[in-house]
């Protein structure tokens, strides 16, 4: 096991502190790797704002935040180095100690690997003008922004686990919520039962949002029925877009290999086309998509990394 503690040159440099990252700082730390941890924003990722977690072990519910918040605290104890920084680019340096190179605003970073975990950030609808309703009826914050629509229509997009977790944030604040589903529910069985039992909750199946209506805030939505292609406009709101996740990755060399979505392509392991990255979570090509899946994810990649350091 690698016994160095240099901080000059850190063993493993970590991008993101979502859950990925940090249970990778852990892992890391724990394997006597010195560790630095660089997150542009608060710990926790996609779940900061996620007042109750599904499917992540734990003796009593918990929020995102409090889960990311532990596992910080734990890391710090451990002697990782948390950063508050964006990294803007990584450059690969080469052969030698100090392989890579990370750069933040107004400092640099030198590692011997670099474990990606920068996840991912939730997709726009994609509609012409949606920016101008930004802050003025479309969110994508229920728990920071839901009791705004106190007594208010909503209207939540989506059919994933992130569609029903914020509808069922949402449906004890409004005056309604209709779930917008395109095709089938892929949410978690527990997160479905529990949104057919709010009664105040309705789903428009086989519906798309083609425009939103408004002049200073958000006051309707025009919906399209996909079978026939009739349109509709139901006022509301409020609009919450969950219609999938864009890959954070553009802060890598062009030559990472990445799918077409933008996810890096790695190995089992999370070894990247780069000799030294490793790429886990929501980060990653074909990720589980789920908290359990970026920790063993995050696990692994730090074995293989630690293995390959000792050579
Ligand atoms: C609303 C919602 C609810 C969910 N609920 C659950 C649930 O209950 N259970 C479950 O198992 N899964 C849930 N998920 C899925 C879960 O959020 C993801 O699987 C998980 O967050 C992936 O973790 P990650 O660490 O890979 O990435 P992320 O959570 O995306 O974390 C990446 C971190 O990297 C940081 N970052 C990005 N780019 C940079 C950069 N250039 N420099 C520095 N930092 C950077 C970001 O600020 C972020 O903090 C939910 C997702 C959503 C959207």
């Amino acid at each position: 096991m690698p016994v160095r503690r240099r901080r000059d040159i850190w063993d493993v440099a970590i991008v993101g502190g979502g859950i990925a990252g940090l249970v990778g700082a852990l892992q890391a730390s724990a394997r006597g790797l010195s560790t630095v941890l660089v997150e542009a924003a608060l710990p926790g990722g996609l779940v900061a704002t996620v007042n109750v977690l599904e499917d992540w072990p734990s003796a009593a519910p918990e929020s995102g935040a409090g889960l990311a918040a532990r596992l910080a605290a734990q890391a710090r104890l451990e002697d990782v180095s948390i950063i508050e920084s964006r990294v803007d680019a990584l450059l690969a340096l080469g052969a030698g100690d100090a392989r890579f190179e990370l750069q933040l605003p107004g400092r640099r970073l030198r590692a011997r690997s670099v474990l990606c975990a920068s996840g991912a950030r939730l997709a726009p609808l994609g509609l012409p003008g949606e920016e101008r309703f930004h802050g003025r009826g479309w969110s994508q914050c229920a728990w920071c922004d839901g009791t705004f629509f106190r007594d208010h229509d909503v209207v939540v997009v989506g059919g994933g686990d992130s569609a029903l977790q914020q509808a069922l944030v949402l449906a004890p604040l409004v005056r309604s919520v209709t779930v917008a589903v395109r095709g089938q529910l892929r949410a978690r069985h527990a997160r479905i039962e529990r949104a057919s039992g709010q009664p105040n909750l309705r789903f428009a199946w086989n519906t798309v949002v083609r425009g939103l209506v408004g002049v200073d805030a958000l006051e309707a939505v025009q919906l399209e029925q996909i079978d026939d292609g009739t349109r509709t406009e139901l006022p509301c709101s409020g609009l919450f877009p969950f219609v999938g996740l864009l890959p954070a990755t553009g802060w890598l060399p062009d030559t990472v290999m990445r799918d077409e979505r933008g996810h890096v392509a790695t190995d089992r392991d999370g070894r990247s086309s780069l000799p030294g990255l490793h790429a886990v979570g929501a980060a990653r090509s074909g990720g589980s998509g789920d908290l359990v899946g970026a920790a063993g994810d995050a696990a692994g990649a730090i074995a293989a990394l630690a293995q390959e350091l000792q050579r």
